[in-house]
């Protein structure tokens, strides 16, 4: 017998662990355990009872509503996200407000000491008031499992007056109520406004509006409670994709809108203006409209050549010039509010490989008043028999033009360059594009579960972080019939410079609906975060690298590497939304994948550095209500500044770590109150600033119980209920915490904790790892002969 000595044995058995982490095959979590809960589901779950299921009313509230200006707020509504909302609910937030700034003319901005906002804060379910009650404070909840940009877009048209759809006067001539089927009790969910208290704004019954209850809301059993009256909607109804056309009509007579802040252009090349785009005369040829190219395209986009005397693109026909010729369409004069722009066209190339586009901005300013040309992207690839969806990201900041430029290259062609289906928006735009042709054959052959499941291409976010997209087709066995999606870690070339676990990313993917006008698009999508305190059920961290905690994969050409476990849910969409709308144009779907740094959200909001006014008077108070007298002068405004270190442990604002072998301080979560009739706002130096709701306390006390600091390490004093608490500050692999700040914790320590409390089982694990390791290997050779054969068409990185 071999006798080890203890500390090797410890050692070895330690590596043992760490070996035996992999798990036998890919992994999947569901952000909502698998459920599609909709608003209602998740607020009736938590025994809530509010009007309509998710409406706050106030006292002086009775079934008022939209009509009257005092319940209107004014364009741009100021925010407050609370500490207490989850990192993926707030980086949603955030794009929610990206959606009503590129649809309608609502902007949003973070408070500054305005008299009436918004405090986002996570509470129990998905809420809010209706219209702008004039209170001061008022509250939207987006809690757990609220973190939908549908959901989010659902409780800000609450908040900015919008009743729910099915409460309109006229309801009753488009849908039937099915009260038998209704629980007792939650009846009046289904009451209806007169005339006099909703104004429906001259616009139709909506079927397909974020504001209507589905078919399932608030039933007793199995059983529809609402039936639409024509038959087609009954599962239209409940959508939360995004606005439809009609929410946004309304929205936008509601507030008089006549422009938003973000699009900028659309085009067809239906009409026969084009847009008001200009054939350039520097050219030595032209673009023409046509309907039709014997090599192709056979049809333009917009409409697939399904309506007749219409469906027109923009081409260029390189076989009928010489080489070198070029031919040049250039957009109006465009006038940028916001700096940063996408554009993005689909693009047809039926000519040869050396023939090209080149998209160019010419930029006036008043050093430059003729314009200033600058090449942005070079679009080249040999021909293919379809249209091809491209992004380029732009950053002008004067007015301008976008240039279209063809060049006839070197090699024979018989077609030509064909452009269709332009947007131009100042958004951000996708980092990676995903498409996936031949679709209907997919969902006709795919089976329900893994062995339908196909992944995108490796994408690297821009820290670096390799990642990856897994689809079922056809569901997952648990949940067929729906589209499912999760979004996993996989081993990258960068892995070692890295840190791990991966800190707050959040992943987005948007099944792209694929009308031509960017503001009608109802795409589809969900988000994920890489919370680095988050563990998978053996106790390892989530996010951790895929080396350790991923199971081997292959890559259509053989190519092993290390897949991570996968986050997103198994009811992204269902088959029948999938097949409606423009989800699958041409037999192709786009999935558009961000992946962003979100850490900046882990600080406080707003991040702007308020200075105190101490004000006896009340007539500087933020509002009358307010027993306290004190005035919040921001001084500053750099809100939107983002911070580029990317702290590896949850700060003291994360809501997410009760999961994690050691957690920050435990006084971190608890900055939200009930009724709050004061903000009040500290100054702080120099980690963090931070914001605070008080109930009652008048000023004095307040800022004497804080006065003598008792925080330890460069903590921050703050008031949370009355009481004194700390913040502790945090760097990127270690923090503070404590109720004092007095102790410091970091990543490294988690990890020995991880480890050091598995090895109190080391006799089950060790026997448990030799014998999976056979399994193991057995599964991966069977792996690879048949679920790793990838039906994947292309990916194209824009940029
Ligand atoms: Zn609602």
């Amino acid at each position: 017998m071999v006798w080890f000595s203890v500390p090797a044995l410890l050692t070895w058995l330690l590596l043992q662990v760490v070996w035996s982490q992999p798990a036998p095959e890919t992994t999947e979590i569901d952000l909502d355990g698998g459920i599609d809960q909709d608003i209602f589901d998740i607020n009736e779950a938590l025994g809530l009872n509010l009007f309509e299921g998710d409406i706050k009313l106030d006292g002086l509230q009775g079934r008022n509503s939209i009509i009257g200006d005092n319940y209107r707020w004014p364009y741009t509504i100021p925010y407050v996200l609370e500490d207490s909302l989850e990192m993926n609910a707030k980086g949603l937030i955030l794009k929610a407000f990206e959606q009503y700034r590129l649809k309608t003319c609502i902007d949003f901005k973070p408070w500054e000491g305005e008299k009436d906002y918004i405090s986002v804060f996570k509470g129990s379910g998905c809420w809010s008031s209706v219209g702008n009650r004039q209170q001061g404070l008022q509250q939207l909840s987006i809690g757990a499992n609220c973190d939908r940009i549908g959901t989010i877009e659902h409780e800000f048209l609450h908040a900015l007056g919008f009743w729910h759809e099915q409460s309109r006067s006229d309801r009753d001539d488009y849908v039937s109520i099915m009260w038998d089927r209704i629980q007792s009790g939650y009846e009046h969910n289904f009451n209806k406004y007169d005339d006099t208290t909703s104004d429906s704004l001259n616009v139709p019954y909506d079927y397909t509006s974020v504001m209507h209850y589905s078919k399932t809301a608030f039933r007793n059993g199995t059983e529809p409670t609402i039936i639409t009256n024509i038959p087609d909607f009954t599962d239209v109804i409940g959508q939360r994709m995004d606005f439809s056309d009609y929410d946004l009509q309304k929205l936008n007579r509601l507030y008089n809108c006549t422009s938003s802040l973000s699009f900028m252009d659309t085009c067809s090349f239906e009409l026969e203006n084009i847009c008001g785009m200009i054939q350039s005369s520097d050219d030595n040829s032209d673009w023409q409209r046509l309907s039709q190219v014997p090599a192709g395209p056979n049809t333009d986009h917009t409409n697939m050549g399904e309506c007749e005397d219409s469906g027109y693109f923009m081409h260029f026909n390189t076989s009928a010039v010489g080489e070198g010729s070029t031919a040049v369409l250039e957009s109006r004069i465009l006038y940028p509010k916001r700096g940063f722009q996408c554009l993005q066209f689909y693009f047809y190339n039926s000519g040869h490989e050396s023939d090209q586009l080149y998209v160019w901005v010419t930029e006036y300013t008043s050093d430059h008043p003729n314009g200033t040309l600058t090449l942005i992207e070079e679009i080249r690839g040999s021909p293919a028999d379809y249209w091809q969806l491209h992004h380029v990201s732009l950053n002008v900041t004067s007015k301008f033009r976008v240039l279209f430029q063809g060049v006839r290259g070197t090699g024979v062609s018989n077609g030509g360059l064909s452009i269709d289906d332009i947007n131009l928006s100042e958004t951000q735009c996708p980092h990676h594009v995903w498409h996936i042709r031949n679709f209907t054959h997919l969902l006709d052959t795919s089976p329900e579960g893994t062995a339908g499941r196909i992944y995108s291409p490796p994408f690297y976010s821009s820290e670096g972080y390799a990642f990856q997209v897994g689809l079922y087709v056809n569901g997952t066995s648990d949940n067929p019939f729906n589209l499912a999606i999760y979004l996993h870690l996989i081993s990258g070339a960068n892995d070692d410079q890295l840190q791990w676990p991966c800190a707050w990313l959040q992943g987005t993917m948007i099944l792209l609906d694929q009308h031509p006008d960017i503001r009608q698009r109802m795409s589809n999508q969900r988000s994920v975060t890489t919370d680095p305190l988050a563990l998978d059920s053996s106790s390892n961290y989530f996010w951790d690298r895929p080396d350790k905690v991923g199971s081997t994969a292959y890559f259509p050409n053989g190519t092993a590497f290390m897949r991570g476990p996968g986050s997103g849910t198994s009811a992204f969409l269902t088959h029948q939304r999938l097949r409606s709308r423009d989800f699958i144009k041409e037999d192709g779907v786009y999935i558009l994948l961000t992946v962003e740094d979100i850490s900046h959200l882990l600080s406080t909001q707003p991040s702007a550095s308020p200075t105190f006014v101490m004000n006896n008077s009340s007539a500087n108070t933020i509002r009358p209500t307010s027993t306290a007298t004190i005035t919040a002068t921001p001084t500053t405004s750099t809100a939107t500044s983002t911070t580029t270190t990317k702290p590896t442990s949850s700060t003291a604002t994360s809501t997410t770590t009760s999961t994690a072998t050691s957690t920050t301080t435990s006084t971190a979560t608890s900055t939200t109150t009930t009724n709050p009739t004061t903000r009040l706002t500290t100054t702080t130096t120099p980690i963090t600033t931070t914001s605070v709701i008080l109930t009652e306390p008048p000023a004095t006390d307040i800022l004497d119980s804080c006065s003598d600091n008792p925080c330890e390490n460069d903590g921050i004093c703050i008031i949370v209920d009355e009481a004194p608490v700390c913040r502790c500050p945090a760097g990127d692999n270690w923090w503070y915490m404590g109720e004092k700040c007095e102790k410091k914790g970091s990543t490294q320590e988690n990890t020995v904790i991880a480890v050091s409390s598995s090895i109190t089982v080391f006799v089950v694990m060790l026997i448990v790892t030799i014998t999976s390791v056979v399994c193991l290997k057995k599964k991966y050779s069977q792996g690879k002969e048949n679920s790793e054969n990838l039906t994947l068409e292309e990916s194209k990185t824009s940029f």
